[in-house]
């Protein structure tokens, strides 16, 4: 049997619990609408890669999204203006509900196991870094486990940048990256929020400049090269039209860092849902857009052999949860 270890792929089940993720679903859909859409962008270059090949690809919710043909990558088209997306991160009823004390609750104790996983990657990294005390800045956080369980175990000044949760005057924030000076940072974290950046490429040069030399990029997002997303399209079941703006492949996120001037530390894809995913929208719905050897495997094969599969799938960049570091690095090396 696979070792099963808490990671950011168990993310996907465990920060939806059913009572409260149809509740936020519902939120998500309805604030999206509200947006008038007259004043959306339509981009002609793939946002992760900058090739100007692109094609319609499908339509989640009638929002739709093209796909690149160079990386592959899957995003939104046209587009939601920053100001927009800000709306709809820190103020719409979604944004409400992810805040309300309600919401915190349920997701406490997941939050929590998360931190605990997110530390010992942040820790390890850590390692490889001479300075004695370590500026890290966590943006968008959604709530301040991970600094605070971090504060317990390294010499930390850490800074939340635009949290999405009402934050307890004890913490430091700001409300923008912008606010950060140039140069001054050990660590960036930026958890699951690649997906909603308007320009990944304004996102990713911002991040290069805020960091000191040596410093490095955290980043952990849904990928569009994974599994259950190059099966399930738009229906995979936990895309969220503004909640994903941006569905990366592994190589537009590498090319996007790359070019950024990131030196690649790590990508890889830990992703254990891909395959449970598939499945169980195969076993629920009549009508799917499988593809006959998928469903085959899937039906035809047992639980071990599933496992399989999504051990392949995480071994060869398949999943569809990807984390990477980048670090500044000129001088060094
Ligand atoms: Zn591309």
């Amino acid at each position: 049997m696979r070792q099963v270890i808490f990671n950011e792929s168990i993310n996907e089940l465990e920060v939806h619990p059913p009572q409260i993720y149809q509740e936020f679903r519902s939120a998500s859909y309805q604030s999206a609408h509200a947006l008038n859409r007259q004043e959306f962008t339509f981009i002609t270059q793939c946002p992760a890669c900058e090739d100007d090949t692109i094609h319609p690809a499908f339509s989640i919710d009638d929002f739709p999204y093209y796909e690149c043909n160079s990386c592959k990558s899957i995003f939104m088209n046209p587009r939601p203006t920053p100001k927009q997306v800000h709306w709809y991160t820190h103020k719409s009823p979604a944004a409400q509900l992810r805040a309300s004390e309600e919401y915190q609750q349920v997701m406490q104790s997941r939050l929590t196991k998360l931190a605990v996983y997110r530390t010992m990657w942040i820790t390890s990294l850590l390692m490889r870094m001479a300075e004695q005390r370590i500026s890290l800045v966590d943006i968008e956080p959604l709530g301040s486990a991970l600094v605070d369980s971090l504060g317990k175990k390294e010499p930390i000044d850490a800074l939340m940048v635009s949290p999405r949760f009402i934050t307890p005057l004890t913490q430091k924030t700001v409300h923008r990256l912008d606010d950060v000076a140039d140069g001054s940072i050990n660590v960036l974290s930026a958890f699951d929020i690649l997906e909603h950046q308007v320009s990944p490429v304004a996102f990713v040069h911002q991040t290069f400049k805020k960091l000191a030399q040596g410093g490095m990029l955290i980043i952990t997002t849904r990928a569009g090269s994974g599994f259950d997303i190059q099966v399930l399209r738009e229906y995979t079941p936990t895309l969220l039209p503004l909640e994903h703006i941006n569905l990366l492949s592994v190589e537009g996120i590498t090319a996007l860092m790359t070019n950024a001037g990131y030196t690649i530390e790590e990508i890889s894809t830990p992703g254990q849902l891909d395959v449970q995913v598939v499945n169980t929208y195969m076993k629920n719905h009549n009508n799917h857009p499988i593809p006959p050897s998928i469903a085959y495997f899937l039906e035809k094969r047992d639980g071990y052999a599933h496992e399989n599969l999504q051990n392949f799938l995480q071994t060869n960049l398949l999943s569809s949860h990807l984390r990477a570091v980048g670090s500044k690095k000129e001088l060094s090396r």
